[in-house]
């Protein structure tokens, strides 16, 4: 088991419980990673998404773990879907983007807000690694204000039929079924989501979006629907109450990020510390300067402040989605979730920009691996509510709802 990951289920194993079964996940996970190392790299060097990321998700079952055992999954506690999201950052954000997408954002909401039919149809074939979901909810125009969307949908008979554009939408040229919000055309204050088949007539791939700054393995995509029929039956939660779907997803999504975070501040810790065991300037280790030492136990101190924040929020949301119609714990997870993301991500960037200085003029170089953390870790910072939206709300949950700075 690789180092940093077994110390921190050593360091959890002090008050957490971890089941047989959880441990045995944990070490699927583990080789995994390992195997996904052999071609994470070679793809971020030549800027191209990696098609073995969803493959190897599915090889080593990893794609059920936070989900019931009724619908394929083990049921484990959202720590460990963390866990896993965590050893997998150590390499780059390419699987922890997908995997969020995928399951915290996708397969939980459907688990959450699904009909039986809907599980049945959606939910297990992506459990089982047979379907990839995606979830769309940003336009060109509007991000950080999601009730201001222009997407359109209005009723037909029993259809649906949705009209716009989608844009930066992780896996969304992979994808089978897209989680896809939209206004009604009568009454611009209901906002619906609804389960798309990319097969559908009317569903386009516009754009790849290929020239990003990092996060090259990842899939990224600007989607059209042009007159897309959907079936009723097709509604995720109820029609007009969409925003509650995005909101939930996005609490689970924010514990998504904040792990594969974790992992980026481990790859970037032990890349950094090899380094200063190898390095020689000025006729010693670079590891023997101590204003190299300095970067190594900044990064070591960052490890340490974003696991905690996270493992508490990912361990509160095993209890609150026991029953998630509690408002106080719904506020409360609201919180917990931003302050892991928000402390998680900004740490993330800052320990990968450390460790490209310990290396020097080589980390500043695709061939680095340090290279791929700084560039992919930098969205972590805008993705799923910008650094700027999650201090407002952490803000407004202290000075409350009249102080809402943000819709
Ligand atoms: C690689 C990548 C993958 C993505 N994947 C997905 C996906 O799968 N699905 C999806 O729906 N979206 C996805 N996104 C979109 C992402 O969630 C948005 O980029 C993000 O929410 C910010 O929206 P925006 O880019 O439109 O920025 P804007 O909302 O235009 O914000 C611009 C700046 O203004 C600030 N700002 C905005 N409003 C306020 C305010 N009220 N107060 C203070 N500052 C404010 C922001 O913090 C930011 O600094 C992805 C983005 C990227 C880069």
């Amino acid at each position: 088991m690789e180092k940093t990951f077994q110390q921190s289920i050593d360091d959890l194993k002090r008050f957490y419980n971890f089941s047989d079964v959880e441990l045995k996940i944990l070490e699927q996970v583990d080789r995994a990673a390992e195997e996904l190392s052999l071609s994470e790299f070679e793809h971020h060097i030549n800027h191209e998404v990696n098609p073995e990321i969803p493959k190897i998700a599915k090889k080593y079952n990893l794609l059920g773990i936070p989900i019931g055992k009724e619908y394929g999954g083990y049921g484990a506690n959202m720590l460990i879907a963390v866990l896993c999201n965590e050893r997998f950052g150590q390499l780059s954000l390419g699987f922890p983007t997908f995997y969020d997408v995928d399951v915290f954002i996708g397969a939980l909401s459907l688990q959450r807000w699904g009909t039986e039919a809907q599980k049945e149809g959606y939910l297990k074939p992506v459990v089982r690694g047979e379907k990839v979901l995606a979830f769309a909810l940003t336009e060109p125009d509007v991000g950080s204000d999601p009730p201001a969307m222009a997407t359109s949908y209005e009723k037909r008979g029993d259809k649906f039929v949705l009209n716009g554009t989608k844009y930066l939408i992780t896996n969304g040229s992979i994808a089978d079924n897209i989680i896809v919000f939209a206004k009604s055309k009568e009454n611009k204050r209901d906002i619906t989501a609804f389960i798309v088949d990319t097969k559908r007539k009317g569903f386009s791939v516009e754009m790849h979006l290929g020239a990003k700054i990092g996060l090259f393995t990842s899939d990224t995509a600007m989607l059209g629907f042009a007159d897309l029929e959907v079936p009723s039956a097709d509604v995720l939660g109820e029609e007009g109450k969409g925003l509650h779907v995005a909101y939930s997803a996005l609490l689970n999504g924010r514990l998504g990020i904040a792990s594969g975070c974790i992992g980026v501040i481990e790859g970037s810790l032990n890349a950094a510390t090899a380094r200063s065991e190898e390095r020689v300037q000025h006729g010693k280790l670079i590891g023997k300067h101590q204003l190299i030492q300095r970067h190594i136990a900044e990064i070591r101190e960052n490890l340490e402040m974003a696991k905690w924040p996270t493992y508490f929020a990912a361990m509160r949301k095993s209890v609150y989605d026991k029953n998630p119609a509690d408002r106080a714990f719904m506020d409360e997870m609201d919180l917990r979730t931003a302050l892991a993301k928000k402390i998680a991500s900004r740490l993330a960037f800052e320990s990968a920009d450390r460790a490209v200085q310990v290396f020097g003029g080589f980390g500043y170089s695709l061939l680095a691996p340090v290279g791929a953390l700084f560039c992919d870790s930098r969205v972590t910072r805008i993705y799923e509510g910008t650094d700027e939206i999650m201090e407002l709300k952490i803000a407004s949950k202290l000075l409350g709802k009249d102080f809402e700075a943000f819709t």
